[in-house]
């Protein structure tokens, strides 16, 4: 949670959940990237992979620059990913979960909404990458343009796609939903080591 994060950074404050914001962006990609990746089928083009690495660094520095420009204008702030505490795990509930998720602060803002594949689909579609900081400061909340939490998938909203399923070469999507552990033992298993290659 925002103020779970928040306490983290800033141990031993009287803030509450109440004086807190949630600052949420996205970061899409070219339609350079979005055309390559979209002709492969198995493994990831290589715009896409570097986009992935390198545009998560850059979006590293966009979280540390928010956060020291929110700090000495006054308002304590920290991007919940870049805290030691971030991490990965298990939970009886939901399977393998971050601690904090960029997807979800994005739903939770209004940026969209999730899809069979457990995507975030904003209104640009899919292809982005989110980012997040907290900050004990007096903002008005952006207004939330989608319905319910799966608004703008056509599965979940009564209409014919079984594009994800047909498209995932991990076989980890099916009418039921994402299958996490099949997905990440592909990320990790197959798709890393082609990238790292
Ligand atoms: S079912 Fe269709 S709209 Fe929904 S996430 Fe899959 S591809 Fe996207």
């Amino acid at each position: 949670m925002p103020i779970e994060a928040f306490r983290t950074g800033f141990p031993g404050t009287g803030v509450t959940a109440s004086d807190l914001a949630v600052v949420v962006w996205a970061l899409p990609q070219t339609a350079a990237t979005r055309r390559d990746h979209r002709a492969c089928a198995a493994l990831p083009s290589r715009r896409w992979s570097l986009a992935r690495h390198y545009g998560e660094a850059v979006n590293d520095r966009v979280r540390d620059r928010l956060v020291r420009a929110l700090v000495d204008a006054g308002y304590p702030a920290v991007a919940p990913v870049r805290l030691p505490a971030f991490g990965r795990a298990t939970s009886e509930r939901f399977g393998i979960a971050s601690r904090w998720s960029e997807r979800h602060a994005a739903y939770t803002s209004g940026l969209g909404t999730f899809g069979l594949c457990d995507g975030l689909i904003t209104e640009r579609g899919k292809a982005v990458q989110f980012g997040s900081i907290v900050a004990a400061i007096d903002l008005p909340a952006t207004p939330r343009p989608c319905g319910d939490r799966t608004a703008y998938c056509l599965r979940l909203s009564g209409k014919e796609c079984d594009a994800c399923i047909r498209r995932c070469p991990a076989g980890a999507i099916s009418a039921e939903g994402h299958d996490k552990e099949r997905c990440f033992a592909y990320i990790r298993e197959t798709t890393m080591p082609f990238v790292e290659d």
